[in-house]
């Protein structure tokens, strides 16, 4: 085994599997034997190596993460409002002392 292999991973020394080491997409290499090989990244490729590619896009991920972005940004938003209004129904309230204590306590603060 050469020192390549093992950066690549190998069966005694696997490469760790994670988001960053995975290819977003298909990815073909050649091996040490010069041989085409194909880490298929999408499942039309894990069935049949010479089907269409349907990996998405660099464009089409980075649209979904945009719009995982804004749909974040507005549920915190929402929730930004939410708590203003409970919090000034809590201050209003004449047993506000309380329920601060038992918010505090729920919180484990
Ligand atoms: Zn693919």
């Amino acid at each position: 085994m050469s020192a390549r292999q093992i950066a690549l991973g190998d069966p005694e020394v696997p490469a760790a599997s994670t988001p960053d080491t995975i290819p977003a997409g298909c990815y073909w290499w050649t091996d040490l034997a010069g041989d085409l090989c194909l880490l298929p990244g999408c499942a039309a490729r894990v069935q049949d190596a010479d089907a269409e590619c349907t990996c998405d896009t660099l464009g089409a991920r980075y649209a979904r993460l945009q719009r995982q972005m804004r749909d974040q940004r507005e549920k915190q938003r929402n929730a930004d409002v939410w708590w203003r209004a409970l919090r000034a129904a809590v201050e209003a309230h004449p047993d506000r002392a309380v329920i601060l204590a038992d918010a505090h306590r729920r919180a484990g603060r």
